[in-house]
């Protein structure tokens, strides 16, 4: 047993002595409520450990316990629909337990320990297995068919496996050779990443249903990107979006409230979502990981890890995954107080120096798999999409800065948008993606060959505006050639009725690629026959005296099947009307 006694205490932070044997990244109990900690600093028999809990109350002189082993989550049947704190413990248990808020110390089994689960295996004595092999399957809710592995690492040949039928996650339902068991539920480590066979290259789009990101910006399953935006512009709706609408199968939500309430609304809302494929709630293929106001920063520092771990968990099952972490900047500054009761030397803004080695660490894990057990059709990923909260919205900041070095994509967030209730506000301007070259042909064989092409196109022209815009402030619009206003007229279009997207409309919260790109069509054919008509001596007054501009601005809210259905030939009867307006 490794005790020792805390020298000092400072904030989440306590330095414990006589702490030989201790290994970095131990998890340790504090005091005589044994609040959890983590070792974060060796030095001799000293031990500096970040506490997960309020420290108040703690003196020189208490005890400091190691558990000999680092922070790990408990992987099984189960996890989807719960909802934990930054360290795994089921948030409804601890609210029970501690009446309004959460005691301290306390601990609660993240997995219920004795439901049954319907299992039914899929292996035999005598078969030779791996880690990550398969042996069998449990339906985890209604929808999602958990596949028990075995866990990394682990191997053997069956020597018994039990019958179809139900089991606790602490049964084994597999025996090897040498007594080695497997059961439904195993451990991990929360900061090593889970291993695969290889990975692959990302080349299926992640459909998200929101035109700026599956047409402008898109990005690849097991991709990552940030969306950094100031307050109110938007992170939490999309977030939120991308959750009930993104095109995986399991969904990891890691909220770290940004205001006092927030979490808890988080904790109301997220329930009651449904799962609009389904009609089921969402939570059905969910795990929420919330980190309260009343849990110190340490605890959040620790809850991306949770997140990652369950979502590569659900990966090596062969399923898409997405992680959505509301906001990485609370974790950040997480990271930035620790470092400062550690007094280390501070970086950019306060930040540890490195904060970046952290972040490129942290989204490295998002990826598109071949899962571990020799079988290779069990391909799964993560995606993983980080909201950054600037201060003010300035995105020169290290967090902003930091991120985007390491991910492939930045949805940026704009106030000026925001404010004019274009939402989402998601800046056309100022975003990138560097997934397009890998996604557009999935686009090409399942949308339309032209896709990439249309869309350049409108990125090309919403540019041009911007340019016009600039001159149409010196010299008022009415100075601009006919030529040119039918770019601000085609550009307003694109973003009023193509980009803006309202998060709660029944229709519009989520188009299809195939509907977005006919939208895309009919604003650019309307464009061609426009500047044609144009060219024949047509007024540009002519042009929109014609009742199309209405059938375009519903074209959103039209739904998607009549739309689909509608769009090819509002296309050529448009053209038509257009080519036919006569000159006098
Ligand atoms: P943040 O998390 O960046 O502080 P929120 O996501 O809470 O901001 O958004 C603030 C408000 O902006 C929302 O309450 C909503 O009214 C509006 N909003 C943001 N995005 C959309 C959207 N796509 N559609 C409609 N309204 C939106
Ligand atoms: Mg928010």
């Amino acid at each position: 047993m490794i005790l020792g006694n805390i020298t000092k205490i400072t904030g989440p932070v306590a330095v414990a002595g006589g702490m030989t044997g201790a290994k970095m990244y131990d998890i340790v109990r504090v005091g005589a409520e044994g609040l959890m900690g983590e070792v974060i600093r060796l030095e001799g028999d000293r031990a500096t450990v970040q506490v997960y809990e309020d420290t108040s109350g703690l003196c020189v002189g208490d005890p400091v316990e190691s558990t000999e082993g680092p922070l790990t989550v408990e992987l099984g049947p189960g996890l989807l629909s719960s909802i934990y704190d930054g360290v795994q413990r089921p948030l409804p248990e601890l609210v029970a337990q501690g009446g309004d808020y959460i005691e301290r110390g306390t601990v609660a089994s993240a997995l219920n320990r004795t439901k049954l689960w319907s299992f039914t295996p899929n292996i035999k004595v005598g078969d030779e297995l791996e880690g990550g092999s398969v042996v069998g399957t449990v339906p985890e809710g209604q929808t999602i068919l958990h596949r028990v592995m075995v866990p990394p690492y682990m191997s053997g040949k069956v020597a018994k496996v039990v019958e179809k039928g139900d089991y606790t996650i602490d049964d084994a339902v597999v025996t090897f050779e040498d007594g080695t068991e497997v059961k439904m539920s195993q451990k991990w480590p929360v900061r090593q990443g889970r291993p695969y066979t290889r990975k692959l290259n990302p080349t299926h789009p992640f459909t998200t249903g929101m035109r700026i990101l599956d047409t402008f910006f898109p990005i690849a399953l097991g991709g990552n990107a940030i969306i950094p935006g100031g307050f109110g512009t938007g992170k939490t709706v999309t977030q939120q979006s991308l959750a009930k609408w993104a095109d995986v199968d399991i969904i990891v939500y890691v909220g770290c409230g940004e205001r006092g309430n927030e979490m808890t609304e988080v904790l109301t809302e997220f329930p009651e979502l449904e799962d609009p494929r389904t009609g089921n709630p969402l939570m059905d293929r969910t795990v929420l990981v919330a980190n309260t106001s009343n849990m110190p920063v340490a605890a959040r520092e620790a809850s991306i890890y949770v997140g990652a771990t369950l979502a590569e968990f659900y990966r090596d099952m062969g399923y898409n995954v997405a992680m959505m972490s509301d906001s990485t900047s609370r974790w950040g500054e997480a990271l930035r107080e620790v470092s400062g009761r550690l007094e280390e030397m501070p970086g950019e803004e306060g930040y540890p120096a490195y904060l970046a080695t952290r972040l490129a660490a942290f989204y490295e894990r998002s990826g598109r798999v071949q899962a571990l057990g020799g079988d290779e059709d069990r391909v799964g990923s993560v995606t993983m999409v980080g909201a950054v909260s600037p201060a003010g919205g300035d995105m020169s900041e290290p967090m902003t800065q930091n991120s985007l070095r390491v991910t492939g994509a930045f949805w940026a967030l704009d106030t000026t948008l925001a404010h004019r209730r274009h939402f989402p506000a998601i800046s056309w301007t100022k975003s990138y993606t560097l997934f397009l070259g890998q996604v557009r042909h999935w686009y090409e064989d399942n949308v339309a060959p032209d896709w990439q092409e249309l869309r350049d196109r409108a990125m090309f022209i919403l540019q041009k505006e911007t340019e016009l815009q600039e001159i149409v402030q010196l010299v008022g619009p009415d100075a601009l050639p006919e030529s040119e206003k039918i770019i601000l007229e085609v550009a307003r279009m694109l973003r009023e009725d193509f980009l803006q997207q309202f998060a709660f409309d029944e229709i519009d919260a989520y188009c299809p690629p195939k509907k977005q790109y006919w939208m895309l069509k009919t604003i650019l054919a309307f464009d061609d026959a426009a500047t044609e008509a144009l060219n024949r001596g047509v007024s540009l007054r002519q042009i929109l005296e014609l009742p199309l501009k209405d059938t375009i601005a519903t074209m959103k809210t039209t739904p998607h099947e009549e739309a689909l259905e509608m769009l090819p030939g509002f296309n050529t009867s448009l053209t038509e009307d257009i080519a036919g307006i006569e000159v006098y």
